[in-house]
């Protein structure tokens, strides 16, 4: 099926109109229609580390009952009082809407070890290497460094010759 819209969080949705795999089993049992779904969607997501886009697939698995009769008028659309068969169709979406939802990741990562972004610079640490660095200097010893500068061999050498 196409996916609906507005299907996830800001950081991992299925994007709208994406095909979601379905395979579904419905038995007939004394209260309703008892459905068990697996469903297989891509999944849009934002690493919550590194902030780069990446496609994953997520599979999730659930049942759900459908009873003859509505349990609440109007019937509870979030399923907290279950759900309804209307005559004799039922209407998966809110169900599969939910479960999805909560398959998610809440913090999704492009990869199981992303490094993430340097936090003094902000580039992705995956793509500047491992040797990727800055110089820290004690606040103490910064103004020796105007020193060094100053004195150093190009310093004074420079100013002499010219
Ligand atoms: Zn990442
Ligand atoms: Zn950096």
């Amino acid at each position: 099926m196409p996916a609906p819209a507005g299907l996830g969080t800001p950081l991992a949705s299925v994007p709208a109109d994406a095909a979601i795999s379905l395979a579904l089993q419905l038995e007939s049992v004394t209260e309703g229609v008892l459905v068990t779904v697996t469903a297989t969607a891509p999944v849009a997501a934002e690493c919550a580390r590194c902030l780069e886009p990446f496609q994953q697939m997520t599979d999730v698995r659930f049942q759900e009952l459908f009873s003859y009769q509505s349990v609440s008028y109007p019937p509870a659309e979030d399923g907290e009082d279950g759900y309804a068969l209307h005559g004799d169709l039922l209407d998966l979406e809110p169900a599969l809407r939910d479960a999805l939802v909560l398959a998610l990741p809440l913090a999704p990562l492009c990869r199981p070890d992303c490094p993430g972004l340097c936090p003094d610079c902000g580039v992705p640490l995956a793509e500047a290497g491992s040797d990727h660095s800055h110089e820290h200097i004690d606040p103490r010893w910064a103004a020796l460094r105007g020193v060094v500068t100053r004195n150093g061999p190009d310093g004074p050498t420079r100013s002499a010759s010219s």
